[in-house]
């Protein structure tokens, strides 16, 4: 969580370094650690004893982003990509693992059909290419053969094209949907 730039529940001046400050795990409130000893260790707003947010903070397992394992070090984000791997409690945690789940599946489902979209243009554009054409026994035939071959080639050319984009997003969805699926 972000202390820096908050407004002390206590002295209500504004927190500037991140190292200064702790918060509420209940109420998310800020506080200068000094105030809080001064106070007594308890939190204005929830008038219990204060629950430091750093004690409940929550770490994955693997980052989202990058499916890399999390250093033992518990840091806040993926030492590879900089994705988050802390949320504020346990719940926050549980809350993002069923959306990185569910998006997961959403983009593991997009992939799939963008590949096999792929493969089908793919094979359209090798019909049209080695299409039945009829044997050239005239001059005339064998110049439209020849146009017909251009035309062929033209129109195979293009779907290619897009079976190969279609191709190159289906496998970056696919690549995005790993880490999701594998979150923990
Ligand atoms: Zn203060
Ligand atoms: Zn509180
Ligand atoms: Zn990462």
């Amino acid at each position: 969580m972000q202390l820096a730039d908050s407004r002390c529940c206590f002295c209500s001046r504004t927190v500037v370094l991140q190292a200064e400050a702790t918060a509420c795990a209940r109420c998310k409130s800020v506080a200068h650690i000094d105030c809080l000893q001064d106070a007594g260790n308890s939190c204005p707003a929830c008038h219990t004893a204060w629950l430091n947010i750093a004690d409940v903070v929550a770490y994955s397992k693997r980052c989202p982003s990058c499916g890399a394992v999390t250093s033992a070090a518990r840091l806040s984000s993926c030492s590879k990509c900089g994705g988050q791997t802390a949320w504020d409690s346990y719940t926050d945690y549980l809350a993002a693992q069923r959306k990185f789940h569910r998006l997961g599946v959403g983009k593991a489902v997009g992939g799939s059909f963008a590949l096999l979209a792929a493969a089908l243009f793919a094979a359209l554009a090798v019909a049209v290419l080695i299409g039945h054409k009829d044997l050239a026994k005239t001059s005339d035939e064998i110049g439209r053969d020849l146009a017909d071959m251009a035309g062929r080639f033209m129109v195979s050319f293009v779907l290619f094209g897009v079976a190969g984009t279609s191709a190159y997003l289906g496998v970056r969805q696919l690549t995005k949907a790993l880490p999701l699926l594998r979150f923990v």
